[in-house]
């Protein structure tokens, strides 16, 4: 992707993210409740797909992360930052204080789409 392309794209997702901001910080309640239905689907559909892209191989390395030629799992950025930001409740909690999910933690892949289901309905 050469600069321009790349200057383009960043431009247009920052501008974006300006444009809901600002409905968010500033717009009366119809407007908010409009955005709400329209972003959110919009919102999880791109964090799935982000983390479809970072999902762990058998070995709990993230497959965009991780250099395939080392053996130790690195922790993926963007699923730290997926938890931070998408599951507040669970670092308020008390594990909150143990630095579990800022520290060094192995993604394990969940083996299939209905157990990570499972696993989200359990908390
Ligand atoms: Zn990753």
């Amino acid at each position: 992707m050469d600069d321009v392309l790349r200057t383009t794209l960043y431009t247009a997702v920052y501008d974006r993210l300006d444009y809901l901001d600002t409905i968010v910080n500033d717009a009366d309640t119809p407007s908010r409740v409009a955005l709400a239905d329209s972003a959110t689907p919009m919102l999880t559909s791109a964090w799935r797909d982000l983390l479809n892209e970072h999902e762990p191989d058998e070995h709990g390395r993230c497959r965009a992360c991780s250099p395939r030629w080392t053996r130790r799992a690195r922790a993926c950025s963007v699923w730290q930052i997926a938890h931070r930001h998408l599951t507040p409740d669970v670092l308020e909690g008390p594990a909150a204080g143990d630095k579990q999910i800022a520290g060094r933690h192995t993604l394990r892949p969940a083996s299939s789409p209905a157990q990570r289901a499972g696993t989200s309905a359990r908390q």
